[in-house]
Formats: C-alpha cells, structure tokens, sequence
C-alpha cells in the first residue's frame, strides 16, 4: 500500500459493533465481562481501549512498523524508552536536541544513575568514540531541533549491526511521510504527535513504533505499568489528523522552500538553516534519506541582536509567536528564550541557538502572505 492510501486506511478497520466509518470515541473506563476473565478484548482502559488500538495500528501502518503504542505526550514516550534501561546503563544522544528531551536526560533519569553523552552527530565518527560496554541507547532527533541538522540514520544504524544497542529516533521534525527510520534500520521511532501528525495544534501526545515483539512487549510492559497513555479524545484526534498528513505535508515543504529561499536573499538575513539548500552542510544526506526537506526553518540576523529578534517576533501577524510547530498555522519561536530556555546559554551557543536565532514552523496557508508578513517584521529592524 503506498502511503498516501496508508495515512488512511492503514491498520484500520471499521467499527465493528456499529459500523462506523471512523472509530468512535469509547469514552469509557471499563468493559464488561460475560464471565471471570472472559472479554471482548478488552478489561480496562490504560491496558486498552478500542480508539488507542486503532491509533495505534496507524501509527505501525504509516512507519512500517508493526507495533505501535499511543502516549500521553512525546516526552511519555521518551520516558517509556529510558525506562528500559537500568542504572550504570548509557545513552549517546543527538546535541542539539529538542530541549524536553534533554530536561527528561539531565534532570530526571540522570539521578536514577543513567548517563548521557550529547554528541554532534553529523559525523558519525563521533558517535564511536563514545560506544562502550554499558551503551544501550543511540538517540537520534534528525533534523535537529532548531538547527535543522541531518544525521544519516543508516550510517548509524551500521555503527550498531552486530552491537547490542538500540537505535532510536525522534521522527517528529520528519514524520513517515518524509523518513521512515525503521527501514534505514532503527528499532524504536518515537514521535510527539502534539506536531504534525496531530497537524491542528489541538492536542498533546506521543507514540513509539517497533518492528520487534519483544520489544513492544517490554515497551508496553512499561507503558501499562506507569500509565502515561493517550486518552481516547485525543487518540481520536491524532487518527484524524493522520488521515491528511500527505496532503499537509506536501504543503508544508512547499512553502518552507519558498520561505528559506525568500529569507536566503534578504538584505537583513544572515545564516537560513533549511536542509533544502545546495549549500546546507548536510544536504546530501538529507536527499538521500528524506523524500522532501520540510516545513521547519530556522534563520538569524545580521548583527546578532537579541532586540531585532523580539521586533521582528513582536510584529509578525500570520506567523503566531509560540511554542510547538508541526499545525497547519505557521508559529515562530525563539529558542535561546523559548524552547531551549532550559539549556545553559554556553551549551547552547557551542550548537548555534544565538540571541538573534529564530525558528519558524512554516504552515500551509498561502505563501505569499507568509512572505509579505515576514516582510514587514523584517523592515523594522
Ligand atoms: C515537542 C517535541 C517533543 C516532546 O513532545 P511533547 O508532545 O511536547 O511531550 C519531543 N521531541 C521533539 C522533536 C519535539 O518537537
């Protein structure tokens, strides 16, 4: 099937007690039992509930996995996937990282005796360096959070054959329909579908796809028992938002590219971090991985100043001044203060995220409004 039917009818089914085109909300904690134990498939609503199982069939459909499981956000499933891991056991992740995540690493897990590496991972030989006998995760966000770096998923992947360590990767900046990292040999995909699959900006969730059993038994295992799980309205929500994610996506690349193209010749422009660009360091490899570049850019001015990125975030009217991305409406940010505010400035710096960085989640309304509104922030500085 290919994706564009996928996103649609993938792992789905119609609701088989009434028929239903799509699948209700079962707004329900409980189900009844004809008999002790005996059960429609179904006992208890964090163990399963009929709109989570049909998410999560999509989410397996559209990675080409074949285990999906539906979370209460995208940092419950980051949880879920460190809970694997034991004291003494260490990940090698992405430096410049979705800021969450790196909170989750440093603040949380750390104490509990897991540690981290952050590497820039756009030379894999770096990754290497670091591998030893207690690694057990490789966590990959590609393209990165707001630099719009690329990390070629299958390199990594061969680093590990033979290796016992997972590979995981953050697919929200991607999603399926542009990479699907379970081909190019990752073993876990993780998602907050709070972005594009959702699509709408209506909703927090997250979700991990595997290909392996036991794996997706040991995740569930972990999922069930701590309870972090997507409720039925928002499951709900993300199978809908799943249903136009071609058509939402082709559009958001769309745009990106006629944005970074804008902004690459502006007079007040210095650096557009789009991996479209001939010229972006890891552009090759983003054209062999991915199917188009995406709708997340990330650009800074000349003179780097704090106060001509506030002037600029202030005025601009289509594109909203907030956190998220990944909604049909275009949202711009500024990392160093927003998303990345819980990184020390050093840290961020080393990666790029300066005071005059910006990010822009390009949505799919008309491009040139989003051009003229960029325009006219552009010309009060
Ligand atoms: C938003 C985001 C997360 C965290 O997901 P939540 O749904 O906000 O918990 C993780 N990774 C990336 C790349 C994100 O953008």
């Amino acid at each position: 099937m290919d994706f564009n039917t996928k996103v649609i009818h993938g792992g789905q089914t119609h609701d088989p007690s009434t028929g239903a085109i799509m699948t209700p909300i079962y707004q329900t904690s409980t189900f009844a039992q004809t008999s002790p134990g005996i059960d429609k498939g179904y006992e208890y609503a964090r163990t399963a509930n009929p709109t989570r199982t049909a998410l999560e069939n999509a989410l397996a459909s559209i990675e080409n996995g074949i285990f999906g499981l539906a979370f209460a956000s995208g940092v419950a499933a980051i949880d879920a996937v460190i809970k694997l891991l034991k004291p003494g056991d260490e990940v090698i992740s992405t430096n410049d990282l979705y800021g969450g995540t790196f909170r989750l690493f440093t603040k949380i897990f750390q104490k509990y005796g897991i540690k981290f590496h952050f590497v820039g991972m756009e030379n894999t030989d770096h990754i290497e360096k670091y591998i030893n006998k207690n690694t057990k995760i490789i966590w990959v966000e590609t393209p990165t959070n707001p630099m719009l770096n690329i990390i070629d998923i299958e390199k990594v992947s061969q680093i590990l054959k033979n290796k016992d360590v997972l590979l995981v990767v953050d697919n929200t900046f991607a999603t399926p329909y542009l990479q699907t990292p379970l081909d190019l040999g990752a073993d876990i995909v993780m998602h907050s579908a709070t972005k594009y699959l959702g699509g709408h900006s209506d909703l927090v969730a997250g979700a991990l796809i595997v290909k392996d059993k036991f794996l997706a038994d040991e995740l569930y295992f972990i999922q069930n028992s701590t309870g972090a799980i997507c409720g039925p309205m928002d499951s709900f929500l993300v199978l809908r938002g799943i249903k136009t994610l071609h058509i939402r996506m082709q559009r958001h690349c769309e745009n990106g590219k006629a944005i970074a193209e804008y902004l690459k010749k502006h007079s007040k422009v210095d650096k557009v971090f789009w991996p479209g660009f001939k010229d972006h360091p890891s552009h090759e490899i983003a054209k062999k991985q991915m199917k188009d570049f995406g709708g997340m850019l990330s650009f800074t001015t000349k003179g780097n100043k704090y106060k001509d990125a506030v002037k600029i975030l202030e005025n601009l009217k289509i594109f909203t001044l907030a956190e998220s991305l990944g909604g049909v409406e275009s949202l711009c940010g500024h990392p160093a203060s927003m998303s990345h505010g819980s990184i020390p400035k050093k840290e961020r710096e080393k990666v790029g995220i300066i005071d005059s960085l910006m990010r822009l989640s390009v949505g799919i309304e008309s491009n040139k409004d989003l051009i003229k509104d960029l325009e006219s922030a552009l010309k009060l500085i």
